[in-house]
């Protein structure tokens, strides 16, 4: 039996545009009704969610500004009620606010930790539950190369997915013995809005010499999601052209 065959859904927040679009795409063509999480750009929602039932699959576009803890309840308890309990959480939510440390800004520090490290927590807190009940849950979180590796300008983005990558690992450990495993994938430089204003120094340092796209990200989230990824908990895979290597 494939895992998307469960009873339940997948919930990729971040999941209108860009990594979190193609993560949604590819769980849907694994089976998996998908909850496509937004903050504001709803027609990019409306969008991925249309590509994906053109393609036969399911998904519901779900706004909640991931910061906002009622919204995500709200969101939380819709998708739960229309798609069944979620199973798969990818959380790729994720903003940048870059400035040196002298300069930064406390509203930039708390907004960049809120959104990519202490929404994902609260969020996989929630649905641990019904995964230890469902005895198959696959935690994906989207950690960065930035973090175990430095980027000046980047030190709240850094603190905030290294942090990811230690909670990652150690929940793995807290649950890995009721079926659900919890990793994370650390992205390099790959072809998305939030790379688009950046100059070309960094892709000259990438071993492949290019950007990656959000559909090689997104097999990777495939790959963790999936039945056979069972025994495959506490890790980080690097999808980066060898740039953190
Ligand atoms: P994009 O900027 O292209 O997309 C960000 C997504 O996150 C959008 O769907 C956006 O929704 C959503 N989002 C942002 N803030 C919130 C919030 N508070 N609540 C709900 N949704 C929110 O990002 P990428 O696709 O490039 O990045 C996805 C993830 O991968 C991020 O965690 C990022 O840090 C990580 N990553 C990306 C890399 C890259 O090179 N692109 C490299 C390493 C890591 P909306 O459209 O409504 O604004």
């Amino acid at each position: 039996m494939s895992a998307a065959t469960q009873r339940g859904c997948a919930l990729v927040t971040g999941g209108s545009r860009g990594i979190g679009a193609a993560i949604s795409a590819a769980l849907a063509a694994e089976g998996w009704a998908v909850g496509v999480n937004y903050r504001s750009e709803r027609s990019a929602a409306a969008e991925t969610v249309a590509r994906i039932e053109k393609a036969g699959g399911r998904a519901l576009a779900l706004q909640a500004d991931v910061t906002d803890q009622q919204q995500v309840q709200d969101a939380f308890e819709r998708l739960t009620a229309e798609l069944g309990p979620v199973l798969v959480l990818v959380n790729n939510a994720g903003v940048r606010a870059d400035d040196l440390a002298l300069s930064m800004g406390d509203g930039e520090w708390a907004r960049v930790l809120d959104t990519n490290l202490t929404a994902a927590f609260r969020l996989t807190r929630k649905a641990l539950r019904g995964m230890i009940r469902a005895r198959f849950g696959r935690v994906i979180n989207l950690a960065s190369v930035v973090g175990p590796r430095a980027n000046p300008g980047q030190s709240n983005y850094a603190a905030a997915k290294a942090g990811l990558i230690g909670m990652t690992k150690t929940i793995a450990t807290e649950v890995a013995r009721r079926g659900v495993t919890v990793n994370a994938i650390a992205p390099g430089l790959i072809d998305t809005d939030m790379t688009a204003g950046l100059d070309g120094t960094l892709l000259a340092s990438v071993p492949a010499r290019r950007a990656g796209t959000p559909q090689e990200v997104a097999a990777c989230a495939a790959f963790l999601a999936s039945e056979q990824a069972g025994y495959v908990t506490g890790s980080v895979l690097y999808v980066d052209g060898g740039l953190g290597a």
